[in-house]
């Protein structure tokens, strides 16, 4: 268990940053060597302005960035005697090995963005090290989460979309150019609604948030879920996933069968990547934690009758992530750590 303390404590090791990136909201923390977190900065993510112009906007991301470093930094920097701290940052999207943000439909503003290099300009050399946002939170379940005991374990972030990142045999894979896991972009249906990413029918169109909310609006045209349509205030075109869940905890049966369909299709993914990977244990995090909860027998199920050959083959896993929101933002913090030592040749 991580302890999170603002006060001043003894420093174990080297302190790195790490920085999460969210459509609206940024946590900045930073981690020393045992894992400790010594301090924790929030700040809005800008949202992007016609006033401020594309230019304008990149700029005040990355500054946005910046005051994170320095809040986090300030206090550390003087009690330690440090001249700099290694930086990590997780953005939306997909992220090369230099840390240029190549393709990013969740922060548009942010594409074609070298990170790396213009935000360690901006900390006067620091050095920066950017990567997926769902790697990073995959890098801190990992290290200190859910994932903390496996070797092979793929990471899994239900949010508005699906985010992922992948363990195998002992390391993170990040693929040919760092753009390895992107789960959520897995065609289940190739006459599904569309995506974000251009395409039709992603797996994240069906077991995230969003794809919660699209299941629950269907069945509430068709008449269904009246629980559900009085806690949207009675319009069924403003449910949300977040009404299903509330509605399935206080025990309505139709949100909790909505639940349970949103549940076929995660475990229709899991059993996917399961079959390709041989991995031994997913860890299911990001806002629809709670939603999967109270469904997770029914995925189980569902998820064991996809799997090859499931009588022939240890049992795999189904977690739920331990470390919250905190997860992406110690993930990067952790791969800035690690950038440092292959810097070190240690
Ligand atoms: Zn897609």
């Amino acid at each position: 268990v991580l302890a999170v303390s603002r006060r001043r404590r003894t420093v174990k090791g080297p302190v790195t940053l790490g920085i999460d990136v969210g459509g609206t909201k940024m946590l900045g923390l930073a981690l020393d060597t045992s894992g400790a977190v010594l301090g924790e900065v929030r700040v809005p993510t800008p949202s992007p302005s016609a006033i401020r112009g594309l230019e304008g906007d990149r700029n005040a991301l990355l500054e946005a960035m910046a005051e994170v470093v320095s809040r986090l930094a300030g206090p550390l920097r003087s009690s330690s005697g440090l001249s700099y701290l290694p930086v990590g940052v997780g953005v939306p999207g997909l992220v090369d090995d230099a840390g240029v943000l190549r393709f990013a439909p969740n922060l548009p503003f942010g594409q074609g963005l070298d990170i790396a290099s213009l935000l360690s300009e901006r900390l006067g050399g620091w050095p920066v090290v950017v990567d997926n946002d769902a790697t990073c939170a995959t890098v801190g379940e990992w290290a200190y989460g859910a994932a903390a005991r496996v070797s092979d374990a793929v990471m899994v972030t239900l949010g508005t979309g699906i985010g992922g990142g992948i363990v195998s045999e002992g390391r993170v894979l990040r693929g040919a150019n760092g753009f390895a896991g992107e789960i959520g972009h897995m065609v289940v249906d190739p006459s599904g609604p569309v995506c974000p990413c251009g395409r039709r029918g992603c797996w994240e169109r069906y077991a995230s948030g969003s794809g919660l909310g699209r299941l629950a609006r269907e069945a509430a045209h068709a008449g269904h879920l009246a629980a559900v349509v009085r806690l949207a205030g009675g319009d069924p075109e403003a449910v949300r996933g977040e009404h299903v869940t509330q509605a399935a905890s206080a025990g309505d049966a139709d949100a909790r069968a909505v639940l349970v369909e949103l549940g076929w299709w995660l475990a229709l993914g899991l059993a996917n990547l399961a079959n390709i990977l041989d991995t031994a244990a997913f860890v299911v995090g990001g806002g629809l934690v709670e939603a999967v909860r109270l469904v997770l027998d029914p995925v189980n199920v569902a998820f064991g009758e996809m799997m090859e050959g499931r009588h022939q083959r240890p049992e795999v896993r189904i977690l739920l992530a331990s470390l919250g929101e905190t997860a992406g933002a110690i993930g990067a913090a952790l791969v800035a750590a690690e950038y440092g030592r292959r810097k070190a040749g240690t």
